[in-house]
């Protein structure tokens, strides 16, 4: 255990997670496909299971695998995850989840609040998902940060912490009513203008990860539901993984939607991102 990282106590090795869920979607349905298609190509032999900074993630110490989480179709399936997580996480492991759509987050962090109640979200999408509701639906895909951030504003048994926050990286479709939200939840925005002026986030404690893939440019991951051009390169994606500066308590990968890909580019993408985020967390087992 590296003894210069704050963490209380040493942090558990990751575990995957299923999240075969898309029905918050607001455009695509399909992501709910993905979990099976990313763990394919995790396994493919065209490349080894050995991440950049030099950890087998699939060795002694690697991840485990949870499989895939069973899931209803309605507002139930949000408490579904949120036990589903919560159970991962007592059994000492930390969660890599591979979703489904965006609105999985949510549950996901009111459970990892549970054990990190003062998580830094950094955040990495095209969108702020921040709208109050999208298409009257509180719980869309559109929506998980504004519920993230108000539990927080509200104290709720489960809020994030009075030290937490929210880093949002890639962003590239504000709005009037997302800056309002952002400026109200206290969210900082690095948007691909302030990113390719070289801004990059500073985070540190206990860290979540959520990387939505549309955050990437569609050259490289045409494979989601709603592309926006003007993206992050790939490299620039596993930059931010392996600096970021505090502890990896947890982290998704989402909104990768199959009936979109090309020749299955973007489950490639996607897996990669998967295999560096849990070097990053077996780096911490060290
Ligand atoms: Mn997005
Ligand atoms: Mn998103």
């Amino acid at each position: 255990m590296n003894l210069s990282r704050s963490s209380a106590k040493p942090l558990p090795p990751p575990r995957l997670i299923g999240l075969p869920y898309d029905a918050s979607s607001s455009h695509l349905r399909g992501s709910a496909e993905a979990p099976r298609l990313v763990r394919a190509a995790l396994a493919s032999p065209h490349w080894n299971t050995w991440s950049e900074q030099g950890f087998d993630v699939r060795g002694t110490d690697g991840f485990s695998d949870a499989g895939d989480l069973p899931l209803a179709e309605g507002p139930e399936s949000r408490e579904q995850i949120e036990r589903g997580i919560r159970d991962l996480l007592a059994s000492d492991a930390r969660p890599l989840a591979i979703g489904g759509d965006h609105s999985i987050t949510y549950p996901i962090v009111r459970a990892a609040v549970g054990v990190h109640p003062s998580l830094t979200i950094l955040h990495v999408d095209a969108h702020p998902d921040l709208y109050d509701t999208f298409e009257g639906n509180r719980f869309s895909h559109a929506c998980p940060f504004a519920r993230i951030m108000e539990e927080r504003l509200a104290r709720h048994c489960l809020a994030v912490g009075d030290d937490a926050r929210q880093v949002q990286v890639g962003i590239r479709t504000m709005n009037d009513h997302q800056r309002a939200q952002a400026d109200r939840f206290g969210a900082e925005i690095i948007d691909m203008r302030m990113w390719e002026a070289g801004k990059r986030p500073v985070v540190n404690g206990p860290v979540y990860l959520s990387i939505d893939l549309d955050g990437l440019d569609p050259a490289f991951a045409p494979g989601v539901s709603h592309r926006e051009p003007g993206g992050l390169s790939v490299r620039e994606v596993l930059t931010l993984i392996h600096q970021i500066s505090g502890t990896l308590v947890g982290a998704d990968v989402v909104e990768y939607n199959p009936r979109q890909d090309l020749e299955g580019v973007t489950a490639t993408v996607a897996a990669k991102l998967v295999k560096e985020i849990a070097g990053r967390m077996i780096s911490e087992l060290q």
